[in-house]
């Protein structure tokens, strides 16, 4: 699947693959939100499409026709897993919807070693349904170097008909060998048109364009994590958390913040407050408010008055926390009830 915004990149890789200016490796980089697994898996569609239009596959061919069926015996997905899971088998696919990435805050595995050795025997067999094989890795950015020099090797002579995509967070997470084999596509953000034009939001109705940007905030302006945002209703109790931060400005009852903050998972617990103390700098240095989508003008009043030096320090706590939440178990509500407390350390006393 094409987004508004991935289509303009696939056009390159289809120009550069009919100009024959192809390497037999594509290096895809870009958040996944951003749909960098859809943008892999229409380049794999395009490389085995044996009937290739100017502008994309034929969808008639018995690849393409493979794809509908949801199973390509010449496309393998090279997907990350614990040991065990390797030993079933749980690290190679032939199905395109397998190609899924971790969903936010989930433990997610590299792809190991043993996987890639296993790919480079794949890869030297003859292809079954046309003339092409391709490869999809994912998460490349998390691989180890024993899987990275193993694949080095697969790079070094691939079979004429194989392309290799690597899809990875960011290109400079990958051995400069690999990178300076391949192909590079790199997604680029998203603009705000296009995002809200996604998220199928009617710039008449503010309501609905509030929620959006808050949506987009948090997911760092992706638009496929925003729509997941919206739909899982974390937004609203985004919405909610955020107003009993205002609240507890008065009243100082604490605990009512922890409960808000204990409703969400601990990945979206670090990334609300991390944006709530962005939020309320960008506030301190003058940022409008309708800019802030968290902030209104009744939080922006009640939380504004929290000292930068304060939010600061809930900063570095935060980075903390994210490494203690990864290391050990913690109780979460004496945890969380550690940093909203240090939190409103930085709320001026005589204006309580
Ligand atoms: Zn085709």
């Amino acid at each position: 699947m094409l987004y508004n915004w991935t289509a303009p990149i696939f056009k390159t890789f289809v120009q550069a693959r009919h100009a024959g200016r192809l390497p037999q490796a594509l290096c895809i980089a870009g958040d996944e939100a951003l749909g960098s697994y859809e943008l892999a898996l229409e380049c794999a569609r395009f490389y085995l499409c044996q009937k290739p239009l100017e502008q994309g596959v034929c969808g008639e061919c018995a690849d393409c026709r493979c794809f509908g069926e949801d199973l390509n015996p010449d496309l393998l997905l090279l997907l990350g897993c614990s040991a065990a899971d390797c030993e079933k088998g749980a690290d190679f696919s032939h199905s395109p919807s397998d190609l899924r990435p971790a969903e936010l805050g989930e433990r997610s595995y590299p792809v190991r070693i043993d996987s890639v050795r296993k790919m480079g025997h794949w890869l030297s067999e003859a292809p079954q349904v046309g003339h092409s094989k391709v490869v999809i890795i994912s998460q490349a950015h998390a691989m180890q170097e024993g899987a990275a020099n193993a694949l080095l090797k697969t790079f070094e002579e691939p079979p004429a008909y194989a392309l290799i995509i690597l899809v990875t967070r960011s290109f400079e997470a990958l051995l400069p060998t690999l990178l300076s084999r391949a192909f590079k596509l790199q997604i680029p953000p998203c603009s705000l048109e296009n995002a809200l034009s996604y998220l199928k939001v009617n710039r008449q109705d503010e309501l609905a364009l509030h929620k959006a940007a808050l949506a987009l905030a948090l997911a760092g302006g992706a638009p496929l994590r925003a729509k997941e945002y919206l739909l899982s209703g974390t937004c609203d109790l985004v919405e909610n958390l955020v107003n009993k931060f205002a609240e507890a400005c008065a009243t100082q009852q604490y605990e009512q913040v922890c409960y808000a903050l204990a409703k969400l998972t601990e990945a979206e617990q670090l990334l609300v407050l991390r944006e709530l103390v962005l939020e309320l700098l960008k506030y301190k240095a003058g940022v409008e408010i309708a800019a802030l989508p968290m902030l209104t003008e009744v939080r922006g009043q009640a939380l504004g008055r929290m000292k930068a030096e304060a939010l600061f320090e809930v900063q570095e706590l935060l980075t903390e926390y994210q490494r203690s939440y990864t290391l050990t178990q913690r109780a979460p509500l004496a945890t969380l009830y550690t940093l909203v407390e240090r939190f409103y350390r930085g709320y001026p006393v005589g204006n309580r």
